[in-house]
């Protein structure tokens, strides 16, 4: 069984479709394929739908979130998307992330780059809002050669000269919304350091006292002593781990299914979640 546990599509910052993420999830040779767009469900229907036979789905999100003044990605499997606490959470997060946008388009304009709002906004196309969209309407305008460099620190970076902050859902509170929607909290790349600081062993033993269910532990950001290390905390700790590939389509340079989740954590993935089915399979 080959399963990953963690993609985008145009629901958010990815390139591809939700329904042609189904179909290179296939051509891959996956088994199992979650959709995680940022902070939305948006892409769920149109992935049910397009699924290709043999695929099985697992719908989720992947969230926003602040832990200890530290900016964390929280994945969330399985859960009711229409349980209203945690709906409401998201729609706040996707607004703000609308409202930032804007501004580091306005920001960027007053230094006299000639970007336009209704450019970026028709980008996202209705999806979640994410610098990715500010960083490629850079790219098309010539200003930077690709987005890489658009997130560099002169530009859109944390804490760059464009960068704006966003609202970030308290991890604490969010683990125990997904988990009120019936969902299972993940943590993601726990270790990817190139987003800023990380959390340290003693905050994800109090993420999983909070009711955190594991760390992704296979991601493209975590060297292999990483891994290692993540390993050994997740066991002490009583989480599960995952492995997936992040895919972004052509944002990013990390093919489908480059990464993997071992068929027993997926297992106990699903076994703890009562929010919405597995599809397919
Ligand atoms: P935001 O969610 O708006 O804060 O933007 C963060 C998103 O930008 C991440 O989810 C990644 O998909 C993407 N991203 C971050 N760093 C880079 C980079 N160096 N190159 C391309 N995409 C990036
Ligand atoms: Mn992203
Ligand atoms: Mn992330
Ligand atoms: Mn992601």
């Amino acid at each position: 069984m080959r399963i990953d546990l963690h993609t985008h599509s145009t629901a958010s910052d990815g390139t591809l479709p939700p329904a042609a993420v189904m179909r290179v999830a296939a051509d891959a040779g996956l088994d199992v394929v979650a959709l995680t767009d940022h902070d939305t469900t948006r892409g769920w229907d149109e992935a049910v739908q397009a699924l290709p036979g043999g695929l099985s789905l697992v719908r989720g999100a992947e969230l926003s979130c602040r832990a200890y003044g530290i900016s964390v990605h929280l994945l969330a499997y399985l859960f009711d998307r229409d349980e209203v606490a945690f709906a409401t959470e998201r729609r706040l997060v996707r607004e703000s992330r609308e409202r930032r946008a804007e501004q580091m388009v306005q920001l960027l304009r007053e230094d006299g780059y000639d970007l336009s709002w209704a450019d970026v906004l028709g980008d996202a196309a209705g999806g979640t809002i994410g610098r990715p969209h500010v960083a490629r309407s850079l790219v098309r305008h010539g200003y930077v050669s690709t987005v890489d460099d658009a997130f560099g620190p002169g530009w859109l970076g944390s804490r760059g000269a464009y960068w704006v902050a966003k609202r970030e859902t308290d991890a604490v509170h969010a683990i125990a919304l997904v988990r009120g929607a019936g969902g299972v909290p993940v943590l993601a790349h726990p270790r990817s350091a190139k987003r800023g600081r990380t959390v340290s062993d003693e905050m994800l033993e109090a993420l999983a006292a909070a009711g955190l269910a594991g760390l992704e532990v296979d991601h493209v950001d975590h060297r292999a002593d990483e891994r290692a290390q993540l390993r050994v905390l997740a066991d002490r700790l009583g989480l599960l781990t995952t492995g997936s590939s992040d895919f972004h389509g052509s944002n990013k340079t990390t093919l489908i299914g480059a990464e993997t989740t071992d068929p027993a954590a997926y297992a106990a993935l699903v076994a703890q979640a009562s929010g919405c089915a597995v599809v397919g399979g």
